[in-house]
This record gives structure tokens, sequence and C-alpha cells, in this order.
């Protein structure tokens, strides 16, 4: 027979094919163990060893495994690796069990649904998204399973359910029959390395959708059958308790929002932008929300990073947040003590999903205890501060409060079964058998003692183990001495064991009474646990209502802190920022000083400002602060400025830096293309663009040709709000051309050949572009320099100033002075191949140079 073929294989087959797209973790006493296929990814991804069961068998199994009580790391890496791993556990005790032991898969942990604190990130929320296609719309839903958050919307177009999406940031999708290939949802998918899983057919259908929905919240919730966002919210739902193996009893809210109603940030300003990661190393660290995130708890993190995401359009809504965000600048004293107090309030959101779930410990508990005695001191805090009190929820589960400091332990232990998790007078009989478990200890070393008298062996010991229980020690040599009472057990090779009556039943009361205090105590545990449970919901608002005080105070923080001002918001088609900075450059410089500068945009009137300067001038810090400022003030906060004057805008488009994106392997100007065309197609005269250097990785002539008619476009037809940097100082033509249009520069001086960044904007458009000069400060060697002056003069004298100048840099060019004597005449054709660097070519390029060459010859 096989190994394949026994009883055991044939129930881990069955099981596989339970949850055929997962790893099988299968206990087997004190390990998971791993086979087949499974087996060798894990050793992979684990670096474990890979075995085989029953060696030397022809076809042995290839087997890795992982002790039990380690399996948490090992569930974290595989799933941060994108893996689902099915646990299937032992589910009867195997000393009871006739023949093989009974197994069954009692969850799977996938990176959407877990909610161990050790595998997620406490900042940031974990997201299964949920996508439907309907007739007319499209549905999204969105869960975390480890807070219990449940969102929906519902839109019309591909477009909008790809922006939200990225919104979403899910690290798990699940998308209906007709969406599922969909090609731009798989790019965004594979930007946040998004996991793409299956939800219950059932789920996919209205009437399945219904039960679901109805399952879960115990009624209906406002979702037309015919809203796709139904089929979604179904799919994340059965999914999820799919995977954890419970009824997520903490989802007691669905929000439905409506896009339109936030700033659309999309995923290419939100990397320009740097809001969550710098661009280059993904860091939070140097991101806006790593200088932002100065909250005290990881709710009030995940909460200011939600405010990020759905920047708000009402000018109402925006002055609300705001304003409380200013009550608290007002207050610093009262600020500093709710701070202090905050850090004492755990991660109230997951360990009410572990209540609800049935996972918590005594210690989350314990966490959940601190939290609401905390909250009554913060209530206590803010009594008299009606401007600031406002958020915190009214009920703060004073019962659930009393009942935990009535039974939980003051310190427990991180393990359930081994007691010590209540308090010693939480409950009568608990008490009893604590007692006699602890004295027991005290009365068996007195019979020991006693012993010792009455045999006069000093070496007498009473010990304990697993087979005899408590038994006496006589080593050898006082065998003699062993008085007829004492009953012998078992020989050692210098010792004898011996048990007597009074021992054995001392033994039955002090060890029968430790066994049921650990049973009394986890019945008790789990008891006060579901009485939690409870009040899951109430729980749930506090919770949230603490998120939100702990994000206030942290924007309140920051604009003291960095010295921000309350924007003014409103309606107009406005946007003045007196004397604005980069929260983030400022934030890191540490010589220099930040220079503030003013941006006036006007979509009446001054609508675009073309915007020239050196490289290294400050160009594209100008207009990512701008794009900052924008977005702080839509989410509430206060803005790095002097004063600023925004008028909503209903989307930030960026086009900023040439480095990104080598890795998706579009080449560069593609990319750029791509990116220009979406904001012409999108953006309306409401939104804010920000363009840097379009048109670059082209050859001049078409460069400059498609940034003069972008520009055109963006002024003459969207009429949005915009600032444009270039290099192509032809550009500056575009103010006379086109009515809005405003040439604006970053000054820069020179002195003795060199050249110094004023960071100044100032009106009209730079005169120079100062190459040479960066050139110099970037380290170019000193003879190249001197090189590339001559030629300049040269060029500028007898090249006609424009475009077509630039492009026939093969004309007559002045011979290099040669450092030596006999170095040969400089051969045009040598040089000009010499010069190109076939790396930084675009095809285009690459075939102009070509002409160029074979003009030469
Ligand atoms: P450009 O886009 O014109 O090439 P950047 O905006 O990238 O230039 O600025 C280059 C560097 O100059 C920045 O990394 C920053 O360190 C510094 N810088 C830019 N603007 C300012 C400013 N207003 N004050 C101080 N330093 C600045």
């Amino acid at each position: 027979m096989s190994s394949v073929d026994t009883p055991m294989f044939q129930q881990y087959l069955a099981l596989k094919a339970q949850q055929p797209g997962c790893l099988l973790f299968f206990r087997m006493g004190d390990f998971y163990e791993l086979f087949f296929e499974d087996a060798v990814t894990a050793s992979r991804e684990l670096e474990l060893t890979l075995t085989t069961r029953n060696k030397g068998d022809p076809d042995a199994i290839p087997m890795a495994g992982v002790p039990h009580h380690a399996a948490a790391g090992y569930l974290e890496r595989l799933t941060a690796a994108g893996y689902r791993v099915a646990i299937a556990d032992q589910i009867e005790d195997p000393a009871l069990a006739k023949g093989l032991v009974a197994r069954a898969i009692v969850r799977v942990v996938t990176p959407g649904v877990v909610n161990d604190a050790s595998t997620l990130d406490a900042r940031r929320p974990n997201y299964v998204v949920g996508l439907a296609a309907g007739p007319e719309a499209l549905g999204l839903a969105y869960v975390d399973v480890s807070t219990g958050e449940l969102c929906a919307t519902t839109v019309r177009t591909l477009d909008e359910l790809v922006a939200e999406v990225h919104r979403v940031e899910p690290v798990e999708a699940l998308l209906s029959p007709e969406l599922r290939g969909e090609a731009r949802l798989t790019a965004a998918f594979k930007r946040h390395r998004t996991l793409v899983s299956e939800a219950p057919d059932a789920a996919w259908t209205v009437t399945g959708a219904q039960e679901e929905v109805q399952h879960v919240f115990g009624r209906d919730v406002s979702l037309d059958a015919a809203d796709p966002a139904l089929l979604a919210v179904a799919a994340v739902l059965a999914y999820g308790r799919a995977m954890s193996g419970s009824e997520l009893r903490n989802i007691h809210e669905l929000r439905r929002y409506a896009a339109q109603r936030f700033m659309v940030v999309d995923d290419a300003t939100t990397r320009h932008l740097e809001i969550f990661r710098t661009q280059i190393e993904g860091r939070r660290k140097g991101s806006l929300i790593g200088l932002l995130d100065r909250c005290a708890t990881a709710m009030g993190s995940r909460r200011l990073r939600e405010w990020l995401r759905f920047p708000l359009l009402d000018p109402d809504a925006i002055r609300g947040r705001s304003a409380a965000v200013e009550a608290w600048v007002d207050e610093p004293a009262c600020r500093d003590d709710v701070r202090t107090l905050l850090r004492e309030v755990a991660d109230v959101e997951r360990i009410g999903a572990r209540v609800a779930q049935g996972t918590a410990h005594a210690r989350d508990l314990a966490g959940l205890r601190r939290s609401l005695i905390a909250a009554v001191q913060l209530r206590e805090r803010l009594s008299g501060h009606p401007s600031l009190s406002g958020r915190l929820a009214a009920d703060l589960c004073e019962d659930v409060r009393a009942d935990l400091e009535r039974w939980l332990a003051d310190d427990p232990p991180a393990t359930l079964t081994d007691g010590g998790v209540l308090r010693r007078d939480a409950n009568a009989e608990l008490d009893e058998l604590i007692t006699i478990s602890v004295e027991g200890v005290g009365i068996i070393a007195r019979v020991e003692e006693r012993e010792r008298e009455a045999t006069g062996i000093s070496s007498l010991k009473i010990r304990r183990n697993k087979v005899f229980g408590y038994f006496i020690e006589i080593t050898r040599a006082h065998m003699h001495r062993v008085p007829d009472r004492y009953l012998r057990k078992q020989t050692l090779s210098n010792a004898e064991r011996y048990i007597t009556i009074e021992l054995k039943e001392l033994e039955e009361k002090v060890l029968g009474a430790d066994e049921r205090r650990k049973q009394l105590e986890y019945a008790l545990f789990v008891e006060l646990r579901d009485r939690v449970a409870q009040a899951s919901r109430r729980l749930s608002a506090l919770a949230s209502s603490l998120a939100e005080l702990d994000g206030l105070v942290a924007l309140a923080e920051v604009a003291v802190r960095q010295r921000w001002v309350r924007p003014q918001l409103d309606d107009s088609e406005r946007l003045a920022i007196t004397a604005g900075r980069h929260p983030v450059v400022e934030a890191m410089l540490t010589e220099e000083r930040f220079v503030p500068n003013d941006v006036t945009l006007d979509a009446d009137g001054r609508q675009l400002i073309v915007l020239t300067g050196p490289n290294m001038a400050g160009k594209s810090t100008v207009m990512r602060q701008t794009g900052l400022i924008v977005l702080l003030a839509q989410i509430g906060s206060f803005v790095p400025a002097d004063a600023a004057q925004i008028g909503v805008c209903d989307r930030i488009f960026t086009r900023v830096g040439a480095a990104d994106d080598l890795s998706s392997g579009q080449s560069t100007f593609m990319v750029e293309m791509a990116e220009t065309a979406t904001i012409l197609r999108h953006a309306t005269r409401r939104s804010l663009v920000l363009l840097d250097e379009i048109g670059r990785g082209t050859s001049t002539y078409d460069g400059l040709s498609i940034a003069w008619a972008v520009g055109e476009d963006l002024a003459a037809r969207v009429g949005c709000r915009g600032i444009f940097a270039t290099h192509y100082h032809e550009l500056c033509e575009l103010e006379d051309a086109v009515a809005g249009v405003v040439n604006q520069s970053v000054a820069v001086s020179e002195w003795e050949d060199r050249i110094v960044f004023l960071r100044q904007l100032k009106d009209g458009g730079a005169s120079r572009s100062y190459g040479i000069q960066c050139a110099q400060l970037a380290g170019m060697p000193p003879h190249v320099v001197t090189r590339a002056r001559a030629l300049l003069t040269h060029f500028e004298k007898h090249a006609p100033r424009n475009a077509q100048a630039q492009l026939s840099l093969f004309g007559a060019v002045p011979a290099q002075p040669s450092a030596e004597p006999e170095a040969a005449a400089p051969d045009p054709m040598r040089g000009a191949v010499a010069a190109l660097n076939p790396d930084a070519l675009s095809p285009r390029e690459a075939l102009d140079a070509l002409y160029r060459l074979r003009a030469l010859l």
C-alpha cells in the first residue's frame, strides 16, 4: 500500500479538496505539517527543512512542518507573501479518539481575513474589497474584518470604480464574474499587491446576497435589489465569514458613501505628492502622513488615514472639522493632558473584533479595561470645555468597565488555560479552589518535613511527575530506614520512589482542585468575554469617538508645532496662498531655511501659471506644496502658510517627475503621455492641475508642441486652476497667446559664474536656463564645464535663438582647444557618436539621431 492510501492521507486529501486555493496546515501532535507541493512552497517561503514522509518509499511524500505554538509568525509571513492558509485542527482529544483523530478546517487565514495583532499593521486598515457589475452601475464594498468597518458605494463607470479601488488600497479582492480579468482592475490590483480571491458563488445572486446580508445584520439594510453594491457587500461578508469561521458579530453597520462627495486623489497624485509613502524608497517617514500622524492610538492613525483618503468637498463639512481642530489648537494645556490620557487607550476596535469573534485573550480585555478607565478620565478632563468634549461618545460603556474591574486579574497572563486570569475575590467557588491548590502545596511541604523527622532521612523528598503524581523519593543509601507504610512504586538506579495513602488522598484534593480551578476559570473568562461581546455595538461607537478625538488632537498638535494656519474654505474658484511652504521639505531642512512663496490662482483670469527656472531651483517643490496645501485644507487640517483662501477643488491632478514607473516596463514618455491624457479627459473647471516638464521624453519639437497644446487646452477649454513647470522657455509665449496664462519663475542669481538659488517665486519667465552652472554644481569636471561655456557662446552667437537651433547642434561646432598639441583635429562624426547615450534615448530620439548622423556623412 503506498503512503497516500493510508487513512490519514485520505483525510488529508479530503480536507485539501475543501480549500483548493490554500496551503493546508495539518495539525499532527505539536506540529502543523504541510505535504506535497504545499511542503515545497512553504519550505521555500519560510526557509523550512524539506523532508519526506515514509523515507525509502519509492514515492515518498514531501513534508515540512512548523511548531504549532509558533504558527502565528509563519502565518504572518505567508499571508504577507500573498498566500491563503487553511488551518486543519484536531477536533477531538487524541487520547480519546478511536483510530484516526478527527480533523477539520477551522479557519482560513488570508491577507484580508486576519485579526491577530501581530500580523496586522496597527496604523493601517486591512480591507477586502468586493466589486460587482450590474446592468447600469457598478458596486463596490469593502470590509475590515479586524475592526468591523463595512462601507459600500455605487458608481457608474469603470473609471470611477478603478479610482475607488485605488482609494481603498485593498489587500484582497473579490470580483463578480463579469469583472474578472478586467485589465484596468488587474493593473490596480498589481499596484497595491492585492490578492484576487473568490467569494462563495451564492453571494453574486440577488437572493443569495439578500440572505447573506440578512444573516449578518439580522435585518435588511437599505440596499435595493437592483443595486450591484448589494452583491459586493454580500461577497465580502460571505467571504469573511467563510474564511474566519466566525459570524462577524462585530459588524454592526453598513456605511454607504457617494464617491462624488469626496475629492478624487488618483493613484498617480497619491504617489507624486508622497501622501502615504515616499516615491522612491516607499517609506512612511518623509511622507505627508509620516509628518501628520501624531496620534496617540492606532485607531487615531487609521482615522487620519481615512481623512486623507476621503478629502471633503463641502465647505461647511470642512469648516466643521477645521473648527474642531482650531478648538484644540486654542487649548494647549487640555490638549497635552488629553494626549497623555489617549496613550492609555488600546486598539478598542480590533480588541472589540476579537471579543466578538471569540478570539480575544485576557490581555485584550485588560487593554479594554484600561481604555474604558481612560475614557472616564477623558470625560472628566473635558468637562467645562463644551467645544472639545462634543466628539466623545456619551456612552462610555461603564457597565463593561465595572464588569471587567470586578472579574479580570490586574495583570493577566498571555495564556488562558493556566489560571491567573481572574481576580481572587471574583467568585467564591473559584476562590476556594485556588485556596486549596495554593495551600495544598504548603500542606505537602509540611508532610515532607514531618516524614523526614519520622524516618530520620534528611534527604527525603516529596516530588511530582505526570505519571505518578506525588511520591516520596529516597536514595538507595537510606533504604533500610523506609517504614512499612510506604508502598514502593518505582525503582531508579540510585533511588526508590514510594507513595503513601495519605499522600494519594492529598494529591487528589490538590491536583483535582488545580485542574478544576483552571477549567472553572476558563469558563468564567469565556462568560465574561461573551458579556463584553454583548456590548460590541456600543464599544464600536465609543472606539470611533476616541479615534476621532485622537485624529483631531493630532492635527492640532502638528498645526501648533509646524506653525500652520487655518485656511478659509469657500465655493469660489480662487486659490490664494500667502507664504506657503512644503510641509515635508520644510520639516526635513536642517541647515537652510525654507523660503515661503505666494501662489495665487483664479479660474477667472489667472488660471495657469507657466513656471520656469533652472533645474533644482524649486519648481517642483512649489507645485507639490500647492497640491498638499489644498489636500490638507480639504481634510479640515491647518496648512503650512501664513494665510490661505481655498476655493474647494474637486480633484488634484499631478504629472510630476520623470523618474517613476521604471518598474512597470512602460517607457517614461508613454507613462507621461497616458497620465497627461487622463488629466485632459477628466479635469474640470474646479480641478487643480499640476504638470511638471511635459514632453521631456521626446524630441524638442515634439515635446514643445505637445506641451504648448496641453497648456492651451487646460487654460482655454478646461478652465481649471493649474501650474505648468517647464524648461521650454518658448512656453512663456503662451502668456500672450492665451488669456488666463501668466508667467512666473523661480529666481536665481549669479555670482562669479556660479548660480545661487533664491527659491523665490517672481513674476515673468526665467531669462536663461543656467544649465551649465547646474552641471558645475553637480560636480561636472572643470574642463568639461569650460568647454561647454565656449560652445554656448558659439551657439548663442551663430545660431538663431529658437528651438530649431537646439536641433542642429552638429552644425559648425567650434574646435575644442586641445590639451595635447599632437591631438588630431576633432572628427564631428566621432564627436556626435560619442555624445549619444543610447540608454537615455527614446525610440523617436534614436531615429532623429540616425538622421542627423546620416546628414553629417
Ligand atoms: P526643480 O523642480 O526646480 O528642479 P525642486 O523643487 O526639486 O527643483 O527643488 C530642489 C531642492 O531644492 C529641493 O529638494 C529642496 O531641498 C530645495 N528647495 C526647493 N524649494 C525650496 C524652498 N522654497 N526653500 C528651501 N529649499 C528649497
